[in-house]
């Protein structure tokens, strides 16, 4: 990182450096998807303990899977791992700090065997992971490990170069157990409900199609625990590239800027050790499904419940979106729709928990693009919501916010907005979504609902379909603001 004066103009910030000596640090933790949010949330953690002289046996090595990631090799190579967070308060207050317990970074496609004798190292006792919740392959509906992916197939034939996050953990777990060195944590941080346990699935499932025995042996002699994560971070911009340099006098390839929001409740799984991470602001419990039932229920499907409507409101960000009474509106009544569906959480107020979820996405300095909560949808809106709208259904209660929700990414996923422009669906199924979406003005108005693959079976739930019906009739007839006001009766 090269650090210069600060640009006259602009008084210089104060970025904090580490404190401490990174000669030495022992690798503990391989991560696995180093994108912003690992270095928003779980790094920044290791950095906090390694300031207080502790962890140093758990330095982490980035490793990158996807092609995309020779950029990130590129960034952080030349700072030695090194990279600025800077943390953007509401009221426009920036902390900015120099993060150092990213201690290496490979990129897989350079040397897969590099990597894979990273993950098979006996220093190596976490694999973390935030691979994305496309990255576990598992079917929506069934919840299957999809073993027909043409990448999982190869992966899986003997003495396979390793391409999927599942072909390097599996096999270096196989070194691991050969060698009879003890197989390292696996730890996903991803927003997938049962993370860890979903986790444990996937994996040992493909384990499974390399040898049955070797499947049974990943299901239960690894573990893996449960995590909820919480930190808003977007996507790195070049106007934060530039805050960095004006205001900080960094010169930075790859920043990250981050809410001041962290949350990281992790279940106390570590049968080979783990960072004492309680002293990062940790909570290390038993139970973690109460926390990210809330966590994916109140702030994520919040997030999808701003996202469609706001853009066809013509909003682009967040922040803005919510600062719209209407869809401030809509957003608490979803909440109060969703929240039966939680169990108790201990510690939480979740009155509390909730009022301040909306000022969060009310924080203009994070900037986060409706665009970023738009994308994807089909990996979201089927593993989140479809769920709790299930639940409701089984216990008799209504659904009018949830199928509201369902029916904007309907209409969203047509890919023309309210004023006829274009709409980029980004997203892994985007084709036959907007075919299926346009396929819905025309006499099929329930065409969209029609994929058993993301919805089951809730097209030929009245419950369902009758609420979601009268809200894309709406955003047909009338747009989403007129929606919203029918739907938040104002
Ligand atoms: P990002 O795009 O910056 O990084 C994603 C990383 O995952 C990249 O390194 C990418 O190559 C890798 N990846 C994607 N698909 C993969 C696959 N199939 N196999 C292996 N690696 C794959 O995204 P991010 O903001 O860092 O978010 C990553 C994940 O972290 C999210 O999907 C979510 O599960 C979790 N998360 C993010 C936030 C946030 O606010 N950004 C908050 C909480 C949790």
């Amino acid at each position: 990182l090269a650090t210069t004066p600060a640009d006259d103009a602009a008084p210089a910030g104060t970025v904090e450096l580490p404190p401490y000596d990174r000669a030495g640090i022992r690798t503990g933790i391989v991560h696995l998807g180093v994108g912003g949010f690992h270095r928003a949330h779980q790094a920044l953690a290791v950095d906090e303990l390694l300031r207080r002289g502790e962890a140093r046996e758990w330095g982490i090595c980035g490793v990158g899977l996807m092609s995309g990631d020779a950029a990130m090799r590129d960034a952080l190579r030349p700072q030695d791992g090194l990279y600025t967070l800077v943390t953007k308060h509401a009221d426009g207050g920036l902390e900015a700090r120099v993060v150092g317990s990213i201690v290496d970074y490979l990129f897989a496609p350079d040397d897969p065997e590099a990597v894979l004798e990273r993950l098979a190292h006996p220093d190596t006792r976490i694999v973390s992971l935030t691979i994305t919740e496309g990255g576990y392959n598992f079917d929506q509906v069934t919840g299957e490990f999809d073993v027909t992916a043409p990448a999982v197939v190869a992966d899986a034939r003997p003495g396979a170069v390793p391409t999927t996050v599942f072909g390097y953990v599996v096999e270096a777990l196989a070194r691991r157990r050969a060698r009879g060195v003890p197989p390292f944590t696996v730890m996903s941080c991803d927003n997938v409900q049962g993370n860890g346990a979903k986790a444990r699935a996937v994996f040992a499932a493909f384990a499974a199609l390399r040898d049955p025995e070797l499947g049974a042996w990943v299901h239960n002699a690894v573990a893996f625990p449960n995590s909820m994560v919480d930190r808003i971070t977007p996507v790195t911009t070049d106007a934060d590239r530039a805050l960095v340099r004006d205001r900080f006098g960094v010169e930075d390839r790859w920043p990250v800027v981050a809410e001041p929001f962290f949350q990281w409740v992790l279940e106390d799984d570590f049968p080979q050790g783990r960072p004492p991470l309680e002293h990062a602001g940790v909570q290390l419990v038993a139970d973690v499904e109460p926390y990210e039932l809330m966590k994916l229920r109140l702030l994520n499907v919040s997030h999808q419940a701003l996202a469609y409507l706001g853009w066809l409101s013509g909003y682009r960000y967040a922040h803005e979106a919510v600062a719209d009474p209407l869809l401030a509106r809509f957003v608490r009544d979803y909440m109060d729709e969703a929240t039966p569906t939680l169990r108790p959480v201990p510690g939480v107020d979740l009155g509390e928990y909730k009022a301040t979820l909306v000022e969060r996405f009310g924080n203009p300095e994070v900037a986060d693009t409706l665009a970023r909560l738009c994308a994807e949808t089909s990996d979201r809106i089927p593993k989140w919501l479809v769920p709790l709208v299930r639940e409701r259904l089984r216990a008799g209660g209504g659904v009018t916010r949830s199928a509201a929700i369902v029916a904007s990414w309907a209409r969203y996923a047509e890919g023309t907005d309210e004023q006829g422009e274009p709409i980029a669906v980004v997203d892994r199924l985007a084709d036959v979504l907007v075919a299926r979406a346009r396929s819905q003005r025309d006499g099929d108005p329930l065409a969209f609902l029609r994929d058993p693959a993301l919805f089951g079976d809730l097209v030929d739930e009245p419950r369902f379909t009758g609420p979601y019906l009268d809200a894309l009739g709406s955003l047909h007839r009338s747009g989403a603001q007129a929606t919203l006001r029918t739907l938040t009766g104002a």
